[in-house]
């Protein structure tokens, strides 16, 4: 069998989760430290449930180098929530069942709702657009 290349790896997304108010309000600290701190692509607050989590969340999308800083900041600044990270490659239940690595407790993912595989990167996996605009040192 033959490894994986690096090269498969697209970009990351990053989904922190949150469970009632108070997580809410921890969760809306991290973005907006996130924000200030990291050029990525912050996707849309999902108070209800979307795709196949479990739990209300918001993704950050980041690109291949942004991983040894913003990995490491979330490790030590969650703050106790569950963090899902994944890599984009063209199988997207592998990304989320298998080659993903979860900071805090992971949480349950229903991988039947993602494809084993998908033609081309375009179709599932957009490019990262960064929305942030970072001033601050992490
Ligand atoms: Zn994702």
């Amino acid at each position: 069998m033959q490894p994986h290349l690096l090269a498969e790896i697209d970009s990351y997304h990053a989904h922190v989760y949150f469970d009632g108010a108070a997580e809410r309000e921890t969760a809306a600290w991290i973005r907006e430290r996130v924000a200030e701190r990291f050029s990525v692509q912050l996707g849309r607050w999902h108070d209800a449930l979307v795709g196949p989590h479990s739990r209300p969340m918001y993704q950050i999308a980041f690109a291949v180098d942004v991983f040894p800083q913003i990995v490491p900041w979330l490790m030590i600044n969650r703050q106790g929530l569950s963090v899902l990270v994944h890599p984009n490659t063209l199988s997207p239940h592998d990304d989320h069942l298998v080659h993903a690595l979860w900071l805090g407790a992971a949480l349950a993912i229903n991988g039947a709702m993602l494809p084993r595989r998908i033609e081309t990167h375009d179709s599932l996996i957009d490019p990262i657009r960064p929305n942030t605009e970072p001033t601050l040192k992490a």
